[in-house]
């Protein structure tokens, strides 16, 4: 099939490559780089959602998700380790708690997962966390630990995708998309603002920008963008050995070196500056859970966009007014690990076979 994917971030990237490994014709149109949104800016971290805490499907679709980027490391670096790729490596991820109600509910979670070896989840006393980092704060009380987690580099991993996904014959165009063009209740192809190219189906993986561009033809599309920033910071001693994460935010040692902590959930439209307010808060909260911190120097700040739906679930779907049409876009807070898992389903409904998971809950119907 002659496929036409708009948007070169991860859900566009990953549907490129497995539409190329099915032997499908790709085209990627990209109007700024590949991974040059949030795609390229994000934190990188791929933990298992905390079960209960998301929607079935969600918690499906993440594992699943998971389980992909797993193979994809092993698939896309010469040695087998994943790190030339995209710099994957597992990391145990611990999120600190503060007062004794959150921990009985961890605590209730933690017991819930003790068949569930997979994910090697663990209750640790905050004399177990200070044993790890005695750098954490005296106002943590506990942590739910997660083993089997993971870190990477997006910008590398979107890249990298894009590039196996190249070698199997897919092409990219960096021009932008205006328009899509359409017969009758079908899209047969997209247009640029000088020329017009068939396809036999289009994807829309625009990230926030899908709403503008289906809005243009009456398809409402609820996915909107929602800023967040981080601070990469030149932090005094050695890194964290596991990555921390509480409320809305997180701390991390990364590859480049650096100590990154984030963020914010900003409804902002489609401002994607870096604001003096977003660091203030951001270093507060750090500082607050690693006190250390406040020694710390700030290298770089950066901010992009999630595209966000109101339930926070993404939408994958062909079964729109306009046939010939599929969206994936709403990766949300999670779109890095849910990429692999939304590439592949989105391919499956390109074409028409079963998508690897059930993905009926991630309809654009389920907004009415
Ligand atoms: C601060 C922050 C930290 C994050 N951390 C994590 C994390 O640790 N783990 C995790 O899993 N997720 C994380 N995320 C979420 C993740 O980054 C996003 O959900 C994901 O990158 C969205 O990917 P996407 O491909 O849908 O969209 P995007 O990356 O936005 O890609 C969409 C692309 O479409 C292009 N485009 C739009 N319109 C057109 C057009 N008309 N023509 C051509 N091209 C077009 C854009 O230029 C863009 O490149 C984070 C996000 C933020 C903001």
């Amino acid at each position: 099939m002659k496929v036409v994917i708009v948007g070169g971030g991860i859900a566009g990237c990953a549907t490129a490559y497995y539409l190329a490994k099915d032997g499908h014709q790709v085209t990627l149109f990209e109007r700024d780089s590949l991974a040059s949104h949030a795609s390229g800016f994000a934190q990188g971290g791929l933990r298992p959602v905390i079960r209960g805490s998301r929607q079935p499907e969600y918690q499906n679709l993440s594992d699943f998700s998971i389980g992909l980027h797993r193979q994809l490391a092993a698939d896309l670096s010469g040695s087998g380790t994943g790190e030339e790729y995209s710099d994957f490596h597992q990391k145990g991820s611990v999120l600190l708690i503060q007062d004794e109600t959150e921990a009985e509910e961890s605590k209730h979670v933690y017991e819930s997962y003790t068949d569930y070896h997979q994910y090697d989840c663990r209750w640790l006393s905050f004399g177990e966390l200070s044993h790890i980092d005695a750098r954490i704060s005296t106002q943590v009380i506990g942590g739910l630990y997660f083993g089997v987690a993971y870190e990477l580099d997006p910008y590398k991993l979107t890249l990298g995708i894009w590039q196996a996904a190249e070698s199997m014959g897919a092409k990219l165009i960096n021009r932008e998309i205006t328009g899509l063009k359409v017969e009758g209740d079908a899209v047969v192809g997209v247009r640029t603002c000088d020329s017009v190219v068939d396809a036999d189906v289009v994807v829309i993986a625009a990230g926030p920008w899908t709403a503008g561009m289906l809005g243009q033809l009456d398809v409402e599309v609820p996915v909107s963008p929602l800023r967040g920033q981080i601070l990469r910071l030149d932090a005094p001693g050695p890194p964290l050995k596991i990555s921390l994460w509480w409320d809305t935010d997180y701390a991390t040692s990364k590859s480049d070196g650096l100590l990154w902590i984030g963020t914010t959930e900003e409804e902002v439209g489609f401002d994607d500056r870096t604001t003096y307010d977003a660091r203030e808060r951001i270093i507060g909260s750090a500082v607050e859970m690693l006190p250390y911190l406040s020694e710390a120097e700030l290298v770089q700040q950066t901010a992009c966009l999630r595209p966000m739906t109101p339930d926070k679930m993404p939408i994958i779907d062909a079964s729109l007014p306009l046939k010939n049409l599929v969206v994936s876009t709403g990766g949300g807070r999670q779109g890095i690990a849910l990429g692999p898992g939304m590439g592949m389903a989105t391919a499956a409904l390109v074409t028409g076979n079963e998508p690897p998971i059930d993905v009926s809950g991630f309809s654009l119907k389920r907004f009415g």
